[in-house]
């Protein structure tokens, strides 16, 4: 038995289903386990670790930061949060952000920005105002959040919920329209569904739906916790189909793979209606964040990591497309976000992902059916190389053991 595991067994909620390693140590595409195993990490923690791990630039900022001031809280100004919001506005082409920490944070933060709008701008009658979310999202885990899901995990005994959200088919461009009422604040959108599977809509469909929540006076909010930052291709997913959005949510890679840090970013009009007290956070825009947010965004650039991304991602997709296996229903992806759609009467993603373990590449299943894999954005050719042989290696062994079987 292995005590690391055996504790949080016994001390940590059993809220999540790790794989069987336990790691200590992570530097650029690799992290280490307690028995000196190293592994490529293909996962990114959620593609929160889209720098690398242990960044050698973001590990010098944080110690010079972290010796020099970290929080302060918003009561007061500091040196390190307005050049932090103005580069992230400058990349995006956004005029204003609210800084969080996690990117459930920054969701609730565009709940309310947009519900508020509604009212003081768009003049929706009193609490009547409705956001429109897709089949199929994930936008994080509070209350208002899990209600705006339709994943009946995300909501089985956290009941009741807050009313205001409606679902429409996500790609269903025409069921968007038939959605919207004049009560309608916003429609949130994933570019690219993550969690529920790597999910890829019809070309188009973002333009479409921008160009539609234009015409009805609706604000088109993108969450890009996930998608942005260079993990498509470009810096943003709404890129692709040069579609520039009223409201913008980033978080997980924004932190450098060090840190929690998140922002709702949102056209001047919309960012106006807050005002002092109406919400918060105590830790959202603190010095340390700012100054590693600031230095991770630099480097996205410098660094050039959205290119790289769309390059080993063609690369990744078009080598896995070569796999012949009759546990592969399907490749889908965009950049170095890719989903291998394992078919449930050959195999299970969560097997695939054991047997990846074993051979020393860290990734995990999402949706029972689908192994996703979203590396560092720093991987190049050989390391992939490497990775799909391993794919290609267990999915033959996993597909020999059925036919024995
Ligand atoms: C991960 C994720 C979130 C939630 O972020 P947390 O930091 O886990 O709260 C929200 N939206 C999308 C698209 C995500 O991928």
């Amino acid at each position: 038995m292995h005590s690391a595991i055996d504790l949080e067994a016994q001390y940590c909620a059993g809220n999540y289903h790790p794989l069987p390693v336990v790691l200590i140590r992570g530097e650029g595409l690799y992290l280490w386990d307690d028995r000196g195993k190293k592994y490529l990490d293909m996962m990114s923690a959620y593609s929160a670790v889209s720098h690398g791990h242990a960044h050698p630039r973001l590990v010098k900022l944080v110690q010079e930061q972290v010796a020099t001031l970290n929080i302060v809280s918003r009561a007061f100004h500091s040196d390190r949060l307005g050049p932090f919001l103005e580069r992230a506005c400058e990349l995006t082409g956004l005029d204003m952000a609210l800084p969080m920490n996690t990117g459930a944070e920054a969701v609730e933060t565009a709940i309310k920005a947009v519900r508020k709008w509604a009212y003081t701008v768009k003049g929706v009658p009193e609490d009547r105002a409705e956001i429109i979310a897709c089949t199929g999202n994930f936008h994080g885990r509070t209350i208002a959040i899990v209600a705006m899901s339709d994943e009946p995990q995300y909501q089985a005994g956290f009941g009741p919920f807050p009313p205001g959200f409606a679902l429409v088919d996500y790609g269903d461009i025409d069921a968007l329209e038939r959605a919207i009422t004049p009560n309608t604040a916003a429609f949130v959108v994933e570019p690219i569904q993550g969690e529920g599977g790597i999910v890829i809509p019809p070309a188009g469909y973002l333009k479409a739906a921008a160009e539609l929540c234009r015409q009805h006076n609706v604000l088109f909010v993108a969450d890009e916790i996930q998608t942005g930052l260079g993990r498509t291709g470009r810096l943003l997913a709404c890129d692709h189909e040069g579609v520039k959005p009223d409201g913008l949510i980033l978080g997980k890679a924004l932190g450098g793979g060090v840190l929690p840090v998140s922002m709702f970013l949102a056209r001047r009009d919309v960012m106006r209606v807050f005002t002092p007290g109406d919400h918060g956070s105590t830790f959202g825009g603190n010095p340390l964040a700012a100054a590693v947010g600031l230095e991770a965004l630099n480097i996205l650039v410098e660094e050039d990591l959205p290119a790289k991304s769309a390059a080993m991602g063609a690369y990744l997709k078009a080598e896995l497309d070569e796999i012949e296996s009759p546990l592969i229903r399907e490749v889908r992806g965009k950049g170095l976000f890719v989903g291998i759609e394992i078919d449930p009467e050959h195999g299970s993603a969560r097997a695939v992902c054991e047997a990846l373990m074993k051979r020393g590449l860290l990734s995990k299943e999402t949706h029972e059916t689908v192994v996703r894999l979203a590396p560092p954005l720093i991987i190049g050719k050989a390391e992939i190389d490497w990775a799909v042989r391993q794919l290609r290696d267990v999915l033959e062994d996993l597909g020999s053991m059925q036919l024995a079987s």
